[in-house]
């Protein structure tokens, strides 16, 4: 048999900014062992391994579904971010956030080309269902806590460019990467 055929979640398309899907609200999840919803967190693994990201929801790839993926290592982009196994996270909720926000640079693979200095909770209580429907509940905090966030938010049909408190705030890629090797 021939290898050569790609794995399937690398031919997803990813949308881009001003795709309607991106402002939907996603619906939950009903049953996670679903065969769908399984070949879908499967997808969504495949393809931000594929790009190198640390997070992926559902709706960026067309399926308005409560499935996010967090999947933080480190980087070009993100040098500090600390290693974790891709990891699924299905019908989230934020149970209680940290009064303290920080602000750094954000990313998204539906905004390519650019960044922006996000406000987020420095830590955050979550519950969640895994991809094998057991309910979680965790604390994150700093990096992951912020890729939770960025992540929730799509599925609430928000995006990192509304969380600015200013326009300022946005930079190229381009020197993006600048201030990061500087560090
Ligand atoms: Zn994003």
């Amino acid at each position: 048999m021939s290898s050569k055929k790609p794995k399937k979640g690398i031919l997803l398309k990813i949308a881009q900014l001003g795709n309607p899907v991106l402002r939907k609200k996603a619906r939950a999840v009903k049953n996670v062992k679903d065969k769908k919803v399984q070949s879908l967190i499967n997808d969504l693994i495949v393809k931000v391994m594929d790009v190198d990201g640390v997070g992926i929801s559902a709706p960026q790839v067309y399926k308005s579904l409560r499935i996010s993926i967090i999947a933080s290592h480190p980087n070009p982009r993100y040098p500090n971010a600390p290693k974790m196994k891709p990891t699924a996270i299905v019908n989230p909720k934020i149970l209680s956030t940290s009064k303290a926000k920080i602000k750094d640079w954000e990313g998204c693979l539906s905004i390519p080309g650019i960044r922006g200095l996000v406000p987020r909770h420095k830590s955050i209580k979550v519950e969640y269902f895994t991809r094998d429907g057991q309910k979680k509940q965790k604390v994150f905090k700093d990096f992951i806590a912020r890729i939770f966030q960025h992540e929730y938010d799509h599925l609430k049909g928000i995006i990192f460019l509304d969380r600015l408190k200013s326009i300022r705030n946005i930079i190229t890629e381009k020197e993006y990467q600048k201030l990061v090797t500087k560090k």
